[in-house]
């Protein structure tokens, strides 16, 4: 019997636990640090790009895919998410999860930087929430052992092979191998759309077993966040919907910044509010839906509806104040296009990993895709290698990835205090970077160390100070600005054949 430990409760973990599950050879364990429910996954609102009509094509959505990336993703990654997609969205369905229709047929929705209305939608504006849903149901029905509420403190390693993880409490789960479906890590930001589990546990614990982070500079600011409460998200499907950015007087600033406009790349959007706040004395920007009618609005967005009006607005008759807030780690640990991290028996998936699919910018609603497409072959590649005798390791360094440069481990002394880093990453390591303050994070980050790693807040601390510092590594690294990595003292290179970052702890 071959035994896979998944830990993560998201897309990525329930599609790869329900992959596992169809094996009679092979037990699985899912593991999550909070409820099963928890995760980034479940606040998913926009919906899943995947072609599934006959006048879209695969090859239109790896163009949107690769011009999105800004001239960083890898071209193989791309083409299995976007020629592998359809049939994992019909496992999806086959699993309960309920996309919207209209005549029985996919409802399909319009965003940013897709050039066709290939975006599937559940409950309106939870499509998150459909998803977690129906693979949960999916889970539980197949009587898949899930251990909620157990945080992952560590991997555990016998002769540089991964053998199991081990818990808070020091107990250990043994494996033949490890699945990291760990998610994000918004928390190393004051102002995100992320979740609070999204720490970044599984990037540090893989980075402390020896493995490889990638792309680790590229984090994407959502635009429109509600500036206001825990920063709810307003998706980007509100804006393809015809939803309007104005500045202060009411005027429709990102037409001045950008030929689309509102619908213009992320970070492009992401940093034009953030110009026009900064003009604007750091008052945020609005939102103007009035157009669209209070029906439609409540029709189409529920959930965002509702949260709107929780905080005492009604966006049918005023404009919404929004601003930026940290989103999608494009970054993580690195894999190959089967999910294998440089460390044998240890693998990742989902927003944890890097396989470069998102090169310097994710396009919107990939990542969901993502979590179902490689959820699948991060599975057949663990248990083809346990079987086989084979395990190995998955990513040598090659033209595409640079060598790895090295962080410290942690050594600092002064006392930790998780909203002094996220709002020195915030300054440091936001929407807009430079060399001075780059070197200067970096220099504070290695003065602090969380000294009594006992429980989930200080395991927690421990994780976002070791991401925190291999992202400003990296940051530093690339000198030039591209897709969401932008250097106010570097213009956007025109290096057609860029190379990824890499960065390991020493
Ligand atoms: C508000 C919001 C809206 C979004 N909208 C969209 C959208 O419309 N379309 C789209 O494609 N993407 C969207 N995204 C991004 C997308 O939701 C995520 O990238 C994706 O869900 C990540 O899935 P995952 O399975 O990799 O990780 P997650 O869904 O984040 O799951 C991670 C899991 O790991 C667990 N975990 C973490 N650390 C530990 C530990 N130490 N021990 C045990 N368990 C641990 C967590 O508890 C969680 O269960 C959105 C994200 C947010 C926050």
């Amino acid at each position: 019997m071959t035994r896979l430990l998944i830990i993560g409760s998201g897309v990525a973990g329930l599609t790869a636990a329900l992959e596992a599950n169809e094996r009679p050879e092979v037990s699985v364990t899912v593991v999550t640090k909070s409820a099963i429910d928890k995760s980034n996954t479940a606040w998913a609102q926009g919906g899943v790009a995947v072609v599934t009509d006959p006048a879209d094509s695969v090859q239109s959505h790896i163009d949107d895919t690769l011009i999105a990336g800004a001239g960083l993703s890898s071209l193989e990654s791309v083409t299995v998410l976007c020629a592998e997609g359809p049939a994992a969205i019909f496992d999806m369905v086959d699993d309960g999860v309920e996309f919207d229709r209209i005549d029985g047929e996919f409802a399909k929705g319009l965003e940013a930087a897709h050039s066709f209305s290939r975006i599937l939608h559940g409950g309106g504006d939870a499509t998150g929430a459909a998803i977690a849903n129906g693979l949960i149901g999916a889970v539980r029905e197949a009587g898949i052992e899930v251990l909620e509420n157990t945080f992952v403190a560590d991997l555990v390693l016998a002769d540089g092979v991964v053998t199991g993880a081990r818990l808070l409490d020091g107990s250990v789960l043994d494996a033949d191998a490890v699945i990291l479906a760990t998610g994000g890590a918004g928390q190393v930001f004051p102002y995100t759309t992320n979740p609070s589990v999204a720490t970044g546990d599984g990037i540090a614990l893989a980075l402390r077993a020896g493995a490889v982070g990638a792309d680790l500079e590229f984090y994407q600011f959502h635009p429109t966040s509600m500036a206001f409460g825990h920063n709810p998200l307003i998706s980007e499907a509100v804006r393809g919907e015809g939803g309007h950015l104005v500045d202060e007087n009411g005027h429709r600033f990102m037409k001045d910044v950008h030929e689309l406009a509102e619908l213009a790349p992320r970070d492009i959007v992401a940093r034009g509010i953030a110009d026009q706040m900064r003009k604007q004395a750091g008052a945020p920007v609005r939102l103007d839906v009035r157009h669209l009618g209070a029906e439609f609005l409540a029709k189409r967005f529920p959930t965002i509806d509702r949260t709107v009006k929780a905080h005492g607005m009604d966006w049918a008759h005023e404009p919404v104040p929004v601003s930026p807030a940290a989103h999608y780690f494009m970054g993580g640990i690195r894999v190959d296009i089967d999910g294998r991290t440089s460390v044998p028996g240890l693998y990742a998936v989902g927003e944890v990993a890097c396989n470069g699919l998102h090169g310097a910018n994710r396009l919107a609603s990939n990542s969901l895709l993502e979590g179902a497409v490689y959820g699948h072959r991060v599975v057949a590649a663990a248990v083809s290698d346990v079987q086989t005798g084979a395990v190995r390791a998955g990513n040598p360094v090659d033209e595409h990835w640079a060598a790895p440069t090295a962080i410290a481990a942690e050594a600092g002394t002064e006392q930790f205090v998780r909203a002094d880093l996220q709002q020195l990453m915030w300054e440091s390591v936001g929407l807009s970077r430079n060399e001075t303050d780059l070197e200067a994070a970096a220099k504070t980050l290695a003065t602090w160390h969380v000294p009594d790693v006992s429980d989930i807040k200080s395991a927690e601390d421990a994780n976002l100070l070791t991401v925190a510092r291999a992202m400003v590594q990296s940051a530093l690294w690339r000198r030039e600005s591209r897709g969401a990595h932008w250097r106010s003292d570097a213009q956007p290179s025109d290096d057609v054949s860029p190379t990824h970052s890499t960065v390991v702890v020493a």
